[in-house]
Order: C-alpha cells, then sequence, then structure tokens
C-alpha cells in the first residue's frame, strides 16, 4: 500500500533519512522504533508530504506522492496521522473536530458527518464529550478524539508518531487499546513508539531505525528476542 523506495532526505549537512526502503502492505501494522533523532518522525512526515524528500520515491497504492493543490489534500486524506501532542482544535467542539474534515474536505452534509463522527466517538469511548472543548477533556481522552478524527477520513493508512508520550502513564493504555482494537479491525498502521507491550501485541513488524538507517525489520518475536545488530541490542539494552 505504502512503498518508500531508495528514499533520501537531509538537513542541511545531516542525513537524516539513508536509502529507506520500506513496503507497509494493505492491513499490515508496522511498529517503528529506535533512538531520539534516528529520523523516525520525518519518516512519518515524508509519507504525508509534511517534509519534502531529495531522491527516491514514495508511492500510495501506486500513485507517486502529489507536490501540491488538490491531489495533494486527497492525499492528506487517504493518510492520516496522530501526533504526540493532540493537535486538536482549540476552540471547536470535539464533534467539531471529527466532523470539520468530512465536511471540509469530503464535502460530507453536516448531518451524515455528525452522524459519522458520533459513531466514531462512541467507537473510541468519549461519546459523551462531543460537544465540550478539547481543554475539557484529559490527554487520554484528547487522544483518542484525534484518532477518531483521523478514522473520519476514511484513510487508507494512518501514522502514528509517539502517540502515547506525552500522556500521564495511567491515560497510556486508554489509548494504545483504541489502537490495539484498530489494528484487530484491519486498519493499515504506521506506528512510532517506545511501548514495546503495544508493538508485542500489534505489530506485524518492527522496524528499527538508527542513523537515518533502517537497520533491522523482522516480526516482534524475532526482532525482541534475537536482534540481530548491535545498534538494536544497545537500544534494546536501555529501553527493556
Ligand atoms: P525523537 O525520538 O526524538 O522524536 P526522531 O527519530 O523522530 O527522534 P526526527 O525528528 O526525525 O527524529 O529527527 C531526525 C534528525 O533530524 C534530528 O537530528 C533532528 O534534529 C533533525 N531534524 C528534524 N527536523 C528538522 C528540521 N526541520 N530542520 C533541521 N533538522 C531537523
Ligand atoms: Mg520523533
Amino acid at each position: 500500500l505504502v512503498v518508500l523506495d531508495s528514499v533520501n532526505k537531509h538537513f542541511g549537512e545531516l542525513h537524516v533519512l539513508q536509502d529507506i526502503n520500506l513496503t507497509v502492505h494493505r492491513g499490515e501494522v508496522v511498529v517503528v522504533i529506535g533512538p531520539s533523532g534516528s529520523g523516525k518522525s520525518t519518516l512519518c512526515r515524508a509519507i504525508n508530504r509534511l517534509e519534502s524528500i531529495d531522491d527516491g520515491s514514495i508511492t500510495l497504492d501506486g500513485q507517486a506522492l502529489p507536490e501540491e493543490g488538490k491531489a495533494l489534500a486527497r492525499l492528506r486524506a487517504d493518510v492520516g496521522m496522530v501526533f504526540q501532542s493532540f493537535n486538536l482544535f482549540a476552540h471547536k467542539t470535539i464533534l467539531e473536530n471529527v466532523t470539520l474534515g468530512p465536511i471540509k474536505v469530503k464535502k460530507m452534509k453536516t448531518a451524515k458527518a455528525k452522524e459519522l463522527a458520533m459513531s466514531l466517538l462512541e467507537r473510541v469511548g468519549v461519546a459523551n464529550q462531543a460537544d465540550k472543548l478539547p481543554a475539557q477533556l484529559s490527554g487520554g481522552q484528547q487522544q483518542r478524539v484525534a484518532i477518531a478524527r483521523a478514522l473520519a477520513m476514511q484513510p487508507k493508512v494512518i501514522l502514528f508518531d509517539e502517540p502515547t508520550s506525552a500522556l500521564d502513564p495511567e491515560m497510556v493504555n486508554e489509548v494504545l487499546d483504541v489502537m490495539v482494537a484498530l489494528a484487530k479491525d484491519g486498519m493499515t498502521m504506521v506506528v512510532v513508539t517506545h511501548e514495546m507491550g503495544f508493538a508485542r501485541k500489534a505489530a506485524d513488524r518492527v522496524v528499527f531505525m538508527s542513523d537515518g538507517q533502517i537497520v533491522e525489520s523482522a516480526d516482534p518475536d524475532t526482532f525482541f528476542d534475537h536482534p540481530t545488530s548491535n545498534r538494536a541490542k544497545d537500544f534494546l539494552g536501555k529501553i527493556l
């Protein structure tokens, strides 16, 4: 579904993505882990064109990523993104946060968008908060709204960049549970996370990045029990 072929990206002198080859199949859950600064966020941002690449190619469903205009807006609708910092619209209600994309981008009728939004808020367990503002919700609730908002666009793939890192520990699981359920439902997901329990439970594949390179790519049991590179062994030694 998503294919990165020899992707390179520099920030000045820094070679932040080095010859990245990665294929994410439909329905697959790929967990990306690696030390701070290894290029995980840049990789995610490249996939929905928040970041340009220097060479190589990225395709979604066989189509090259559009550079700009309407085609780019459509791509953004197909590639959902959930950030560490929720990024909800602060002055809009929870319901409006979820209906806005479908109404503006997908030209959905308001009544239909509301119906869809309520069913998604139900699915992530925050339907009873629909008329509140984001600041009135806990971090875990806000992040679940952000997931509902991404789902409302009916994306082909959702990218999660450390979705639980900004949360108090007691709220991490309520968000991970929603993500596990999504994975089980067959959603295609790329998840940058340090939650190894989630990786074990939900990942079809773990990709380990270090210094802009994909150093290992394996199923979770193989990766966690038998990492092959010294860089992965070092990293796991520090976090497990
Ligand atoms: P973390 O775990 O801390 O989130 P990461 O693996 O997501 O790290 P990236 O955010 O992709 O890493 O950053 C990779 C490198 O690129 C870092 O050294 C970072 O400082 C640098 N970098 C990221 N964005 C920019 C930018 N817009 N301009 C210049 N350098 C950048
Ligand atoms: Mg990052």
